[in-house]
């Protein structure tokens, strides 16, 4: 039987697998799925898990659950040898070891790209996985427990100052729902007030939001000034050495949190650990049909998709060098294409191109707050955030965790934001290893939210 292998259960691969196990007869082909999580992450959703929204677990889709009829091995492609069909997987546990396939499907997606600015690797975080989320959120309650406590000064300033670099989709999201999250726990906190809490957001470009165009993108600007932040346009971070920020307009600060979100690069499986003929960012050639193309030539046995890909934006143009963007609804839609393509050339028929024009984009900008663009029709605030959630909850995979998202909503809608955090998850052994004794916490602990509690030894 023939083996497909799909490296990453992403967006791309999930659906992917799923289009598969569809259209395949039994005994046809073997799928074969390789990620490091158990879960497809819904990406769109970690602003809100930030906010406390949505919880963590529900915006991650089990492939174990869904994928009845794949075969998902836990672990990491470390090394694609396409010309001798094989794949090195390595998993979670137990040395590497190698894969025969007869067909490959790369979507192993986007990590996120840093630059060799000082401090930035110590300081920042990330956003593109669930416990990246998770623990900007326990970094943000935390510091809000940490300042209650303090007298006003530098310390306490710093613990209560936010910065975002990177004004795409996923900083501006992140940063409307941080304020959020924010304007909540000072309900909470008697010593502290609004103006005690800065946001700063900072963006290398004359403007944000490329996705949308110039009005609205400007709009979005001064609602977030309105809300409190600071808008740091054609701005870049120069240095970020133990929280202290040096912006190239000037601006200097302390930072208790560093949320960096200032752009993707291919994943290094693809880019720089496989024989596949890539474009000058390193993602996958492919033809309109997503089959891996060297030129014009056909690899045979060869499909990407997702952010892994260059796949030709046909709905835009002609010209191959025009590529798809970034986003989950390509990445979706070009997935179930691909499903199909392969089964298409599995028994004997031509692949089709792919062909999709935007259903618009969509951001939310804290509760209760968003916007909209389709076209030249622009939706803003309440309508376009009700919108966004719409969109989203449909568009999550699968009928339990739309179930779950929604009931968390609806729950939340009663009883208001969640605002519990579980700063300890990242050092669950210290009750136990203390037995209960009341211990100080480390320095490292209460003077650097942007760090992970230090374990302790046994
Ligand atoms: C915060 C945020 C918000 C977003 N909001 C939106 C939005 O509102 N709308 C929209 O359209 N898009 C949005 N996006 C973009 C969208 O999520 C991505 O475009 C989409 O996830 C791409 O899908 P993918 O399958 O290519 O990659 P991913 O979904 O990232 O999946 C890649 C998978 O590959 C796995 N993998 C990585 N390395 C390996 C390896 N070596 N071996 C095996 N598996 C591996 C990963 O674990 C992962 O599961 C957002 C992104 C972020 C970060």
């Amino acid at each position: 039987m023939r083996r497909i292998l799909i490296i990453g259960g992403g967006y791309a691969g999930l659906y992917t697998a799923w289009g598969l196990e569809r259209r395949l007869r039994r005994g046809e082909a073997e799928v074969v799925l390789v990620d490091p999580r158990q879960h497809m992450t819904y990406q769109p959703f970690l602003p809100e898990v930030v906010a406390g929204s949505i919880e963590p677990r529900h915006a991650a889709v089990s492939l174990r659950r869904h994928l009845r009829r794949t075969r998902v091995i836990a672990g990491s492609v470390v090394e694609l040898r396409h010309a001798a069909r094989t794949a090195t997987i390595a998993p979670l546990d137990g040395e590497p070891y190698d894969l025969p396939y007869d067909t490959v499907v790369t979507t192993a997606g986007a990590v996120t790209r840093t630059l060799p600015i000082p401090g930035l690797l110590d300081t920042g975080i990330g956003l593109k996985t669930v416990e990246e989320a998770a623990a900007i959120r326990d970094r943000l309650v935390l510091a809000f427990e940490q300042a209650a406590e303090l007298p006003a000064g530098p310390e306490r300033d710093r613990l209560l100052t936010v910065t975002v670099v990177g004004g795409g989709f996923s900083g501006v999201e992140v940063l409307g729902e941080m304020m959020g999250l924010a304007r909540s726990l000072v309900r909470r906190f008697p010593t502290l007030n609004r103006e005690d809490v800065a946001f700063h957001l900072v963006e290398a470009a004359p403007r944000i939001l490329p996705e949308v165009s110039d009005r609205p993108g400007r709009w979005v600007v001064s609602r977030l000034e309105h809300k409190g932040a600071r808008v740091h346009l054609s701005t870049s971070l120069v240095s970020a050495v133990n929280g202290h920020v040096e912006l190239s307009d000037g601006v200097t600060y302390d930072t208790g949190l560093l949320v960096w979100t200032a752009g993707n690069a291919t994943n290094p499986v693809v880019a720089r650990h496989s024989d596949l003929p890539l474009d000058a960012r390193g993602r996958v050639t492919v033809g309109a049909d997503l089959r891996v193309r060297d030129g014009v030539k056909v690899v045979p046995d060869a499909w990407a998709a997702g952010d892994d890909a260059a796949v030709p934006d046909l709905a835009l143009s002609r010209d191959a060098a025009i590529t798809t963007v970034p986003n989950a609804q390509h990445a979706v839609r070009q997935a179930e294409l691909l499903a199909r393509n392969i089964v298409a050339v599995l028994r004997g028929r031509e692949p089709r191109p792919y062909r999709h024009r935007s259903i618009g984009v969509v951001a939310t900008l804290g509760l209760g707050d968003g916007i909209f663009q389709f076209r030249r029709l622009v939706i803003k605030g309440l309508p376009a955030w009700f919108i966004h959630r719409g969109y989203h909850v449909l568009a999550i995979p699968s009928w339990e965790r739309k179930a779950h998202v929604l009931a968390v909503w609806l729950v939340a809608a009663v009883f208001g934001r969640d605002i519990v955090a579980l700063p300890q998850r990242t050092d669950p052994r210290r009750a136990f290893v203390t037995g209960g004794e009341p211990v100080p916490p480390s320095p490292e602990d209460s003077s650097d939210t942007t760090q992970d509690a230090a374990p302790i030894a046994a």
